[in-house]
């Protein structure tokens, strides 16, 4: 490949252009898809991707575009995937790996600390019904000592899932007197313990937990990993929060929790679809047990803008022919080097 070749397909550009002002200082042409600001939820055919990426040497694709293994196939130049996230599970990685294209994601502190923020946030708000407190006296009433939260010193956290974000909302959570329980199957005690988490078994943690908060990546294994059956196993008294991918617990049954008082009340940052559609069941569950946000619990300016950097450095490194740190398909680099930098 000519080392003068640096084109980037950004299938939703945003307001904000950290990464395009970057790309195009470093002398990158651009080929910009529909504005994600304008069109968040547009969906774009597999053949109309296949147009707008052309014979681009990288994509930076939206959360919105799904670039799956007939797109990565169709358009031959194309080296890598770069998103501005730290999910990467709306591109088909392992077609990616099959044909040597690399894909990266964006894990930057400010995304990954915003997230383990939000979480504790979330778990307040739910232990001292805060919702269900303000919505009592915004309709004109007062305490009511069935009303009261719940003392969280003594209880137990149940992290699912402990990579960054796991791991920052225990580091966050040590000095609050709780009881740490962890459930990852690829992290070993050794690594967690020094942050007070005990790994224990996914059906011991919903049993033992007060609060069980998701934090893995979505795989073919964590897609729906929490169900009714998983729901039923927790403690009636118990709260489960949701900020890592909506596809990890299955929504219709925790409506269906929710509203015959399988546990206590939930809170979800993500969902199957997004945006949150309209006619989602979702809204009709009792506010004051469901707390839901956009999509956004973790997001601050300082984190979109920090993604756009870091996927940008990525990009410049791919078309200069280095490997990023920000790789998730290692097994991909030796054809890569091989197709375009031989
Ligand atoms: P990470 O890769 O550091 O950690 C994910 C953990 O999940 C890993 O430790 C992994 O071993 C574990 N895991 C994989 N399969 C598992 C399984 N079957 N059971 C239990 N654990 C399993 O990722 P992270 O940076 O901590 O991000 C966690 C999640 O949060 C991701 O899904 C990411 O997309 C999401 N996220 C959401 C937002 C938001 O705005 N709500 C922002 C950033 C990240």
């Amino acid at each position: 490949m000519s080392p003068l070749r640096r084109k980037v397909c950004i299938t939703g550009p945003t307001r904000l252009r950290v990464a395009q002002d970057a790309l195009v200082r470093a002398g990158c042409e651009l080929v910009l898809g529909k504005n994600l600001d304008e069109f968040p939820s547009y969906r774009y055919e597999a053949r109309e991707l296949i147009e707008l990426i052309g014979d681009s040497d990288v994509i930076f694709p939206a959360g919105r575009d799904f670039i799956g293994g007939t797109i990565l196939d169709s358009c031959g130049n194309l080296q890598a995937v770069v998103k501005s996230s730290i999910g990467i599970e709306s591109v088909d990685v392992d077609a990616a790996t099959d044909l040597g294209i690399v894909c990266c994601n964006s894990p930057t502190p400010e995304n990954y600390l915003g997230v383990a923020e939000a979480t504790i946030g979330l778990m307040v708000a739910l232990f001292k019904r805060l919702k269900f407190n303000e919505a009592y006296l915004r309709s004109g009433r007062w305490k009511e000592p069935q009303n009261r939260g719940t003392l969280m010193t003594g209880k137990t956290v149940g992290i699912i899932g402990t990579g960054r974000i796991g791991r920052n909302v225990a580091k966050r959570l040590a000095a609050w007197d709780m009881r740490l329980l962890g459930y990852d199957p690829y992290v070993s005690q050794e690594t967690v313990a020094p942050l007070g988490i005990a790994l224990v078994s996914l059906e011991e943690l919903l049993k033992s937990s007060d609060v069980v908060t998701l934090h893995v990546v979505l795989t073919k294994e964590t897609r729906n990993m929490i169900g009714l059956e998983q729901m039923k196993m927790m403690k009636r008294s118990a709260y489960l929060i949701n900020t890592s991918r909506g596809p990890a617990i299955n929504q219709s049954d925790l409506n269906a929790a929710l509203n015959e008082n399988i546990i206590a009340g939930a809170a979800l940052d993500v969902f199957d679809e997004e945006p949150l559609p309209l006619t989602s069941k979702l809204r009709d569950v009792d506010a004051t047990k469901l707390l839901i946000t956009p999509h956004i619990i973790g997001s601050n300016p300082g984190s979109l803008e920090a993604g756009q950097k870091l996927a940008a450095q990525s990009i410049l490194a791919i078309l200069e022919g280095r490997v990023p740190d920000t790789v998730v398909n290692p097994t991909a680099v030796d054809l890569w080097k091989q197709r375009f930098w031989p």
